[in-house]
Formats: C-alpha cells, structure tokens, sequence
C-alpha cells in the first residue's frame, strides 16, 4: 500500500463543504475554516523498530520525535501552533517511568514553541503483543500569514531548501532536529514563498508531492544539492540527500526574482540554497555531469 495512493482513495470518497474545509487531506496540515479564523490541523504517529528505536532511544527522546514531527508540518504551512494532544500504546511491560519519560519529551518540546500538550489517551496492549506506539495531533494558526500549500509551485519558479540533507539516521539527527518554524514564518512574510514541505520523506519523495500537488515538473542540478557531514561516509553520498529522509528541512518554491534576493541576503541562520527549478510538464529530472536523468519520487526507505 501506498500512503498517497490511499489518500486519493479517501478523496474520491465524498467532497467537503468548502465553507469549513479549505484544504482537506494530502497537504502537511489541513486547513480549517473555524469562527471566521483559518486553523491547521495535523497528525502523526511514530512506532518503535520504524521511526525509533525503544531499546536504543528510550521512551522521552521517542516521545520528543513524536512532537517535532507533527509541528514540523505545522511549520510547512508558514503556521504557529496553539496547542496538542497525544495518544500512547505501551507495550508489555511498561511501566510508570516510562510513561512520565514519554510526557516529559513531549512536555519540554511543547514549551520550546509554545505548544502545550493538553489532552491525550494512554492504552496497553493486551493479550497480542504490540510495539509503543505514539500519535501527536497538533492544531495551528495562521497568525496573519496566509497558509503555503504544496500545490501553489508555478513554472518559473526556483526550488530551495534550508539546511542540508542525508544521513538524519547515521545520527540522532532524526531525533533532536528542531522544527523550522520561525524560519518557515520569516520566509513567507517576507518572500512569495509560492509551494512548501518539510522533507520527511526524502528530498526526492517530498519534491515528488509538491510537482504533483502543483500540476508541474521539477529540475534539479545535483552539484548544488547541500550534502550533511552525516551522508559523507556514505557509498553515494548524493543518494543519501535525495532519498533518506527524516531532514525536516524546509524545500520550497518561489519566483526567480525572489529567489536571487533570498540567496544573497541569506535571512535564517540556516543557509538556503537554490537547488533547481519548477518547470511546465510532470515528473522530476535530475542534472548529473551534464546529463537528464529521471528522479524517481522514491519514498523514504531509511536503514534501521
Ligand atoms: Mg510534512
């Protein structure tokens, strides 16, 4: 099964009314139209042996990823958050101080951005054995700065990330990045930041949604891709910036214009960099010593 071939399943299923949903399903948050206010809304979920691992990471630093994933979406639509709940299946065997280390990973990273954790639902696994399991909901707002969606890249526009990409699982670096939500805001309130994602997925994976959702195709010149010091041991160090994944990086769109400015006055304290640009058609190619080759939107396949 493929996440985003369920999710057009689960939109052929019926429309929403419009006047609440303005962005349903597929996007890193939705978007909800509440009392006048634009809302985000997201979820995620992490299971031990698939994005951490208990025995190796513990319970608070599993509880840690499990917030900065969540918000880390929130910070791809430009939105502050406001406040989440939480959900935990423990496994056999768990017990009290486990549990606390789990709130404490997500209480200390809901104070860092001012996101309180204000409900949630603790469960044990019965009779069949299972892994902890932890799922985040976080609602956001939009603080004045109209939502980034990933479907608004246009034809012309350059592609950029923060940041550099590969080998997040070489290190802790899957686990104690930082969600890029002061940088998502300055980026949009001061730049027509046109499409954004954050790379959980891969750059290739993450890049694959943005052309789809935007109707266009994506060319990227392999030289330029920014390459962690964690992907440098690596067989194919480029390899490990397109397809790892868990980077939770900012990749984003915006008119070539822009993009010159933003590349010279270099804003965030991350270093951005053009990585290619948004062309007519579908699909991704990549430029690699003078020659196109298709990039597959190959999802995140990460080594455990
Ligand atoms: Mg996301």
């Amino acid at each position: 099964m493929r996440e985003f071939e369920f999710i057009e399943w689960i939109r052929r299923q019926g429309e929403f009314d419009p006047e609440v949903v303005a962005v349903g399903p597929g996007d890193d948050c939705a978007v909800l139209n509440v009392g006048g206010e634009k809302l985000l809304l997201t979820t995620d979920q992490v299971l031990d042996g698939v994005h951490f691992s208990l025995v190796e990471h513990g319970p608070e630093a599993a509880g840690r990823k499990s917030a900065v994933r969540a918000l880390s979406d929130i910070a791809a639509m430009a939105g502050v958050p406001v406040a989440m709940v939480a959900t935990v299946a423990a496994p056999k065997g768990f017990s009290q101080a486990d549990a606390e280390a789990i709130y404490l990973g997500l209480r200390v990273c809901g104070d860092e951005f001012a996101c309180p954790l204000v409900g949630g639902d603790l469960a044990a696994w019965g009779e069949s054995p299972g892994p902890l399991q932890i799922s985040v909901t976080i609602l956001g707002k939009c603080d004045g700065i109209e939502p980034v969606l990933r479907s608004g890249a246009q034809v012309g526009d350059a592609i950029c990330v923060t940041g550099k990409l590969g080998g997040a699982w070489a290190t802790r670096r899957h686990l104690e990045f930082s969600p890029r939500i002061a940088d998502a805001r300055t980026l949009a309130r001061r730049f027509a930041v046109s499409a954004m994602i954050d790379i959980s997925d891969g750059l290739a994976g993450d890049l694959g949604h943005v052309v789809d959702a935007s109707s266009v195709a994506a060319e990227l010149d392999t030289i330029t891709i920014p390459i962690h010091d964690d992907a440098a041991g690596r067989k194919d160090p480029l390899e490990a910036a397109l397809f790892d994944g868990e980077d939770y990086e900012l990749l984003f769109t915006l008119p070539e214009t822009e993009a010159d400015e933003l590349i010279e006055n270099q804003p965030l304290e991350a270093k951005i960099t053009r990585i290619g640009g948004i062309v007519a058609g579908s699909g991704m190619t990549l430029l690699r010593d003078g020659k196109r080759e298709k990039l597959e939107p190959r999802g995140w396949e990460h080594e455990t």
